[in-house]
């Protein structure tokens, strides 16, 4: 049987393939990234709820996510990116009044 496959055609469909497989992994990446840093969480004794009034949105630390709902960053919980808008932590810092 004669091999219809050439070089670079073979080539070519080996690539596609690589990038056709790659495409669940990138659709994916997106919640890959999102991440918790599980020490510090522990250690500052983080919840999802807020302790009173003082919940993360009224915290000196707090990076808000793209909505006022989405869940954001804080400045020091590094690479933790799943901090709820109104949780809490014992290293919260009142935002300073203009
Ligand atoms: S320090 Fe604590 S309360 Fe303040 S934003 Fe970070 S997790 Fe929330």
């Amino acid at each position: 049987m004669k091999d219809d496959f050439k070089p670079a055609r073979r080539q070519f469909l080996m690539t596609g393939g690589a990038a056709i497989a790659m495409i669940p992994v990138v659709a994916f990446t997106g919640n890959a990234l999102a991440a918790t840093n599980p020490g510090m969480r522990a250690s500052m004794k983080y919840q999802d709820t807020p302790s009173g009034d003082k919940d993360c949105t009224n915290c000196l630390q707090f990076v808000p996510g793209k909505t006022p709902k989405d869940l954001g960053g804080c400045k020091i919980f590094l690479g933790d990116t799943e901090v709820a808008p109104k949780g809490y932590c014992t290293a919260w810092v009142a935002i300073p009044k203009k």
